[in-house]
């Protein structure tokens, strides 16, 4: 019952995904990362031929969700959805408006708190997400609000998807990311606001190393 949880949210692109892994390795602790179930769920949707606009019909497949996330020996994060390898395709930018898509119906989000909550785990758990303080993991002692700017946001993407060889234009991530966080601040499920009593936690101007040190610091006081 007393596992303890370091809840990390905040909008996209702001550092959460990495910072929540740095600091699960750093503790030895298990790490969820919730967006990536949101993102499964779209690819679902797809197999099934669903579109996004309903609800009734994609509650079915979230609460049947068959979803795996492995770690291969050599330490890469896999995501199996029904046996398919669906770890690059749920990162493209269309998954993700789908995800924050399916991601504001109630009930849905409903069919996969148990899921999340799941991943709670001896000796820890660090989970980031939109509402991981808020709703799925009210109890946590540890809670982050991290956030940056929606410029700095658009051009760590930019630089993630280069990277990955995806051909992007820095424009267009700019207003999907700010048309993102209007839709998930907005919602009347789950919407994206600090916890009561998160660290709010700026990354604008901050290293990857000094954003896991403060949560690190943060943790030691908390727990
Ligand atoms: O964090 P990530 O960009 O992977 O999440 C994709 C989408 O899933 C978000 O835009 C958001 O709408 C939704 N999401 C959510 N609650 C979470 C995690 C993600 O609503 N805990």
């Amino acid at each position: 019952e007393n596992i303890p949880v370091i809840a990390i949210d905040g909008p996209s692109g702001a550092g959460k995904g990495t910072a929540a892994r740095l600091v699960a390795e750093k503790l030895g602790w298990h790490l969820l990362d919730s967006g990536a179930i949101y993102r499964v769920l779209a690819v679902a949707s797809q197999h099934h031929h669903l579109g996004v606009e309903e609800e009734e019909p994609l509650i079915p497949i979230a609460a049947h969700l068959d979803v795996q996330f492995t770690i291969s020996s050599s330490g890469e994060g896999k995501v199996i959805l029904e046996g398919e390898n669906v770890t690059d395709i749920i990162r493209t930018e269309e998954i993700g408006e789908l995800a924050s898509k399916v991601a504001a119906f109630p009930r849905v989000r409903e069919a996969l708190l148990r899921r999340q909550r799941a991943f709670k785990n001896t000796p820890g758990l660090v989970a980031d997400g939109r509402d991981m303080g808020t709703v799925v993991f009210t109890t946590a002692p540890v809670k982050v609000f991290l956030t940056a700017s929606a410029e700095e946001r658009a051009q760590r993407r930019y630089n993630q998807l280069k990277a990955k060889g995806f051909d992007v234009k820095i424009g267009r991530l700019l207003d999907d990311i700010r048309q993102r966080d209007e839709r998930d601040q907005n919602r009347k499920v789950a919407p994206l606001v600090p916890a009561e009593g998160a660290l709010i936690l700026d990354s604008t101007d901050l290293s990857i190393d000094e954003v896991v040190e403060r949560i690190l610091t943060f943790t030691n006081e908390k727990l």
